[in-house]
Formats: C-alpha cells, structure tokens, sequence
C-alpha cells in the first residue's frame, strides 16, 4: 500500500495553503468530504471572501498571544497579500478595513488549486478515525485506508454542516490524548432577553455602534434581527462574550448632552439615528420623547445610558448560523513554531480546529493562511 509523506486533511483554506507551500518533492494527499474543495471560502464574505483585514493583531483574536504572534509574523498579512499578488491577486480594500476578493472567491480558490495540483485529492472521502502504528499514520474513510508519515489535520470547526464541517479533528485529538476544548459557536448573533424584546421589533434596521465586553470595544454596525441582534459588531462581540452583561454605544461619535443642551426640538429629533429606533431607546431607558429642555434631571440621568447600555444577552443564534468555532485543540498541547503536537510526532493541527479564532473581518482566514504556511515550511 502506497504510503504519503503527508496527509492533509481537510481541503480547506488552511490545508489547500498547507499543501500549497510543502516542499513539491514531497508526496501528498489530501482528504475532503465535499465534491469540491474550499467550500467555505466559496461561500464566504458574501462570494467575495474576506481574506484578511488592513491591521491585524494578537488583539483581533481569542486564543494564547504567544501562540497567535508566531504564526502571524511568521506568515504576515504582508506576505499572504505579495503570495497574493505573486499569482495574480489585487485584492481590493473595503469600508478602509477589509481585503476583499474583487468579483469572486474563486479568484483565490483558483490559486490554492492551481498550486496544489500536485497533491493528490480524495474528495467525496469522509474520515472516519486515525491510529499510528509503527510512525505511520492509518486514517479510516469511508472509503478506504489512507497511509502517511505525516498527518495534518485541517478539518476546521463544527459550524455549517451544510458545508462539510464536523467534530472530527477534535475526536482525532483526544485519540491521541491530545486536550482540547470543545467547540461553541462564535461570530454569530445573540438572543435577548424578555427586558431586550424592544430590539427584536426593530428588525431589519442598522446603526453603527461600540460595543464594550470586558477590555474588548468592537466598532462596527449593529443589526436589530428578529432573533435578537446580529450585524458585523455582535458576531465580534459574540467571539468575547460568555456569561452576563455587554455593554452598548448607540451614539459613540456624539455626546447626547451636547445634543439636548437646551434644545427646544424633540428627545427623538436631536438623536441622529432612525426615528424608529431612537423612539424605542428613549422607551427603552425610560425616558420621555419631549422637548429637551423639559427633561428632568433623572431623566438626563437615563438619557446617558445610550452610551452605555447594559443588559446580559440570553445566548446565541447557535452552530448553523454561526461563522466560526470557538474552541479546538489548546495551543499548549502544540509546538507554536511547527503546529505539531507535543507528544506526537508527526501529527500537526492547523487552521480553526486549533484553539484560536479571530474577530469578523478576515482575521480567521488569515490565521488559516498564517497556520497552514508556517506547518508546511516545517515539514521537509
Ligand atoms: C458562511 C461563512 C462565511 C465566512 N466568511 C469568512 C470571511 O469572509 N472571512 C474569514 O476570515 N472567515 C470567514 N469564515 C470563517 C472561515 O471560513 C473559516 O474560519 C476557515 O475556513 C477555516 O479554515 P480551515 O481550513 O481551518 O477549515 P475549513 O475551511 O472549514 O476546512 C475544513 C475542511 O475539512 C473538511 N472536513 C471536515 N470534517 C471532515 C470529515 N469528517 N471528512 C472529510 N472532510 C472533512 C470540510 O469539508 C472542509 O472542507 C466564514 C465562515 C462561514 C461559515
């Protein structure tokens, strides 16, 4: 039986970019449930793949800084743009922050193809379980048995079934006795509570926000959802918050104060944000829509909190709507410049089934990038 030098599996961002930087002298595979490769980046930043963001740091993740630095300088924002470029790809930047494909994901898809036609593909091939014997991996699929020296496992988090996600790198971790943490979703919307229901009526409308939960402010927009609330600055808020109270700016560019002093318009009228959604606000802080120099100093009091409005969110939307997995397997089972684990050799992990995700905006397919490049210039 034939045996690989390495085994990647999962055909996804990290282990298309893996396979693409191994030495070519190598022998490869790689192993994917899906007819296709890179499904999810497919889908992604609405068929335009966010592929990474102008700044990112340690920061703009959960997970071990350590950990997240190495990779990141090794494999920086700056080189995934060149290797970019080098094949053809000018990204273009959006909202001053993201790095977009400019029509189609399949402008990166087609790259990562194109430099991993060398490895051979199983695709429609679900992996079933691993074992090592005599320092050679066996991997289990439904298929057949799969033989290596090397095994990457790349098989990403648990969110969207639809797209091929699975548990399965965590059940290969922890039959290697290798910990992990489970996974949770992340990026994803909140559910509220009875007190919130306010915001469930505002469906459909938008506005820009800080959001606050613990040391982390996320900037962006705020969408009210049926649900509860989604937009760009939950799914990040979402990735920091576990139990109890988060912390919301209706108005972070002006100071409602300001705005009142003296006024003799509406509450509603002076606050630059849809009628709508500031009468149900002013309702919401218990404060009257009335001409602003009547407002009582309690009143004023309240009026404040849309600065900083506090409530503990009920949960969230849950793994089919969320875009990444918290969790994985602990960094501190991996040797942070090779992704391989500690006590096994031969075994690495790399991309979102490692214990490390990053806010919304690029950041999880640069960590991809980042952690798939780095275990492949170590694998000789
Ligand atoms: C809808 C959506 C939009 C997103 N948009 C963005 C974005 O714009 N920017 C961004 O940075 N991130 C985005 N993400 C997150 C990003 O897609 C992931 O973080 C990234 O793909 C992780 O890369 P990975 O290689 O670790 O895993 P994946 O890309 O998920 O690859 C894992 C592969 O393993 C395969 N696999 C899993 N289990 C098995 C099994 N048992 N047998 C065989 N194969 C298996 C899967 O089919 C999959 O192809 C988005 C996610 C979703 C769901």
């Amino acid at each position: 039986m034939k045996i690989y030098d390495v085994l990647i599996l999962g055909a996804g961002a990290s282990g298309l970019m893996c396979a693409s930087h191994l030495d070519k002298s190598l022998r490869v595979a790689i192993v994917d449930i899906n007819a296709k490769v890179a499904q999810k980046l497919k889908v992604s930043g609405g068929g335009k793949c966010n592929i990474t963001s102008l700044h990112v740091e340690e920061g703009n993740f959960d997970g071990d800084e350590d950990f997240i630095s190495y990779a990141l300088n090794n494999f920086s924002k700056e080189d995934l743009l060149e290797y970019l470029s080098a094949n053809g790809l000018e990204p273009v930047v959006r909202k001053n922050r993201y790095y977009f494909c400019k029509d189609s994901s399949d402008e990166i898809i087609d790259i990562l193809k194109k430099n991993s036609l060398h490895v051979e593909k199983f695709l429609n091939t679900k992996i079933l379980s691993t074992s090592k014997k005599d320092n050679i991996f066996e991997v289990k699929t439904n298929k057949q048995i799969l033989k290596a020296k090397k095994l990457i496992v790349a098989t990403g988090g648990k969110s969207f079934v639809t797209l091929g996600a699975s548990e399965i790198g965590l059940d290969i971790a922890k039959s290697f006795d290798i910990k992990v943490k489970e996974f949770s979703p992340a990026l994803v919307g909140l559910t509220v509570q009875p007190e919130q229901f306010w915001m469930k009526e505002l469906s459909g409308l938008s506005c820009y926000v800080h959001i606050k939960v613990d040391d982390k402010i996320l900037k962006e927009d705020l969408l009210f959802a049926h649900k509860g609330i989604s937009g760009p600055a939950v799914l990040s808020a979402s990735l920091y918050w576990r139990k109890g109270n988060l912390a919301i700016d209706f108005l972070p560019n002006e100071n409602i104060l300001e705005l009142i002093n003296g006024s003799k318009k509406l509450v509603s009228s002076v606050i630059n944000l849809p009628k709508r959604l500031s009468k149900a606000i002013l309702k919401a802080l218990h404060v009257e829509d009335i001409e602003c120099k009547k407002l009582t100093k309690e009143m004023m009091i309240n009026l404040e909190k849309i600065h900083n409005y506090q409530f503990a969110p009920a949960g969230n939307f849950g793994f089919t709507k969320a875009e990444v997995s918290r969790g994985g397997v602990l960094t501190s089972e991996l040797n942070l410049a090779t992704f391989e684990a500690l006590h096994v050799e031969g075994l690495h992990f790399i991309g979102e089934v490692v214990d490390v995700t990053g806010e919304l905006g690029g950041y999880n397919f640069q960590w991809a990038f980042s952690s798939g490049v780095t275990c492949a210039q170590n694998i000789k």
